[in-house]
């Protein structure tokens, strides 16, 4: 059977749901292919999942700490997991179960289920059906790298996938990878209570963050009783289901670590090796991400990237915000551009990171003349009031400009709070700005304009 469209649109991931219904809107016939589960990765293993998981730690945690507050629980604090995993999906379902009738209810939409493969740069197969398109939209994802480690292919093994069955809580929960998802499923398995050990080849956790950052985060792990082994070099796993072995080559630390389970988190690879790609003529680069230009068409007119696969971009709102600049610049006329957005994401630990923009290295990397301020959480009213004085809160400015270049708020709250911080940045308005606000007490936002009074040349 051969189908033609004004569009096609491979995966339900970020991007594509929303495309879908804006070029439905806007009286295009579309096609949108799904090969597995509707949402892609944040709606089933991802932010959403994560997130309610995350959410079950935390009340986990607030319980064991109810004396403190004045709130006797009496009795063990005991997590079920089936339970949580319950609740869990019941939130991922209905989102999913949402995107599939969005898109099945769209006017001139047609939905197809199955692997969708370029045989030309105007044509995808999907089983037997063949259908066409002057406009193909790509938002096909990624998934987790399964690295070349001697021993994997012998013992094991979890990835942010599968660890959205398990319904026992794990004896010892191993992590290799140090960064956003390793320390997510770290934290909450810990408070669901799990031994925990997280191990990181690099010196510190998070090492894309300023130093100070990273160890007020690795602390804050620390004093939760989750083992951190850095510098882990030649690592290698071997035994059972069960009892896995990780034999690391440490400055620190014993060189093995058994465990009941192991969970890789050690980045992410794009689905992209076997969509076709060659027969549209698509480049892809060194690492199997589509090549894209600033307004995220690819090498072949006609086509464009969104989402994770295109290396532009590794969140939820980076591929949303793709679809937006697609559509805004296809359909209204617009010039909008990938480079124009700001850096912007958090790590859900608790409590959480929230970062915007450069970091203190980064700015300094660019040999700019800066300002910074810190502060730490502990003198945030807000923070003392709930029991929750974890963190510090820290901004760079540039010291011509005045404007802001990034910050990261790492304390209860930061995830929210650092959005004054970014949109000050979006208007490119001076510090001053911010800091003459006034802001509501008692929240963690009102210490922002007084951080910034802190504002001092770094000590070199
Ligand atoms: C554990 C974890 C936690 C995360 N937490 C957060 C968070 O808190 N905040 C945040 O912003 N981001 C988070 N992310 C990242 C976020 O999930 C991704 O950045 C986001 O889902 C990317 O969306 P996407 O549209 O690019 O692709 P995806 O959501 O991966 O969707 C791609 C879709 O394409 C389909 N597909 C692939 N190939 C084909 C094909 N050939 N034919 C048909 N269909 C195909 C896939 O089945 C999938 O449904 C997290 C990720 C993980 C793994």
């Amino acid at each position: 059977m051969n189908d033609g469209y004004d569009a096609i649109i491979i995966g339900t991931g970020q991007a594509g749901p929303s495309l879908a219904r804006r070029l439905s809107r806007a009286g295009m016939s579309v096609a949108i292919v799904e090969r597995h589960l509707f949402g892609g990765t944040c709606v089933n293993t991802g932010c959403i999942p994560t997130k309610a998981m995350v959410a079950s730690a935390y009340i986990a945690h607030a319980a064991r700490r109810g004396r403190e507050f004045g709130v006797a629980i009496d009795g063990d604090i005991r997590v079920d997991m089936k339970s949580v995993k319950a609740r869990k999906d019941g939130i991922a379902e209905r989102s999913r179960t949402g995107v599939e009738r969005m898109l099945r209810g769209l006017p001139k939409c047609q939905v197809y289920t199955g692997h969708a493969r370029f045989t030309s740069a105007r044509e995808i197969g999907v089983g037997d059906q063949r259908l066409n398109a002057d406009r193909i939209f790509i938002n096909v994802g990624g998934r987790a790298s399964v690295p070349l480690m001697p021993g994997l292919d012998q013992v094991p093994f979890l990835t942010n996938s599968s660890m959205m069955n398990l319904d026992t809580v794990p004896r010892h929960l191993v992590v290799v990878g140090g960064s956003y998802i390793g320390l997510e499923f770290g934290q909450m398995f810990r408070r669901f209570g799990s031994e925990v050990t997280i191990i990181e080849m690099a010196p510190s956790l998070v090492q894309r963050e300023d130093a100070e950052i990273a160890s007020a985060v690795h602390e804050v792990l620390l004093d939760e009783g989750i083992t951190v082994r850095l510098n882990a070099r030649c690592l290698r796993v071997s035994g059972d289901a069960g009892s896995i072995v990780a034999h690391v080559d440490c400055e620190e630390g014993s060189p093995s670590i058994e465990g009941s389970h192991l969970l890789l988190a050690v980045g992410r690879v794009p689905n992209t090796e076997d969509l076709g790609l060659d027969a549209a003529g698509v480049s892809r680069d060194d690492r199997g991400y589509i090549v894209v230009n600033d307004q995220l068409e690819t090498n072949v007119p006609g086509i464009w990237a969104l989402g994770d696969c295109n290396r532009r971009g590794a969140f939820t709102h980076t591929a949303y915000n793709d679809f937006e600049i697609v559509a805004s610049n296809l359909l209204d006329g617009t010039a909008r551009r990938v480079s124009d957005r700001i850096s912007a994401y958090a790590l859900f630990i608790d409590p959480p990171l929230g970062r915007v923009g450069l970091t203190e290295t980064e700015a300094r990397g660019e040999g700019r003349s800066i300002l910074v301020a810190r502060r730490p959480m502990k003198h945030v009213g807000r923070a003392i009031e709930k029991g929750e004085t974890n963190g510090l809160m820290k901004i760079v400015v540039d010291a011509q400009s005045k404007q802001i270049l990034g910050a990261a708020v790492f304390g209860t709250g930061g995830d929210e709070v650092i959005h004054c911080v970014l949109d000050t940045m979006y208007a490119k308005a001076p510090y001053s700005l911010l800091q003459q606000a006034m802001h509501i007490h008692p929240t963690v936002s009102e210490l922002i304009p007084t951080l910034l009074e802190g504002l001092a040349p770094p000590e070199s």
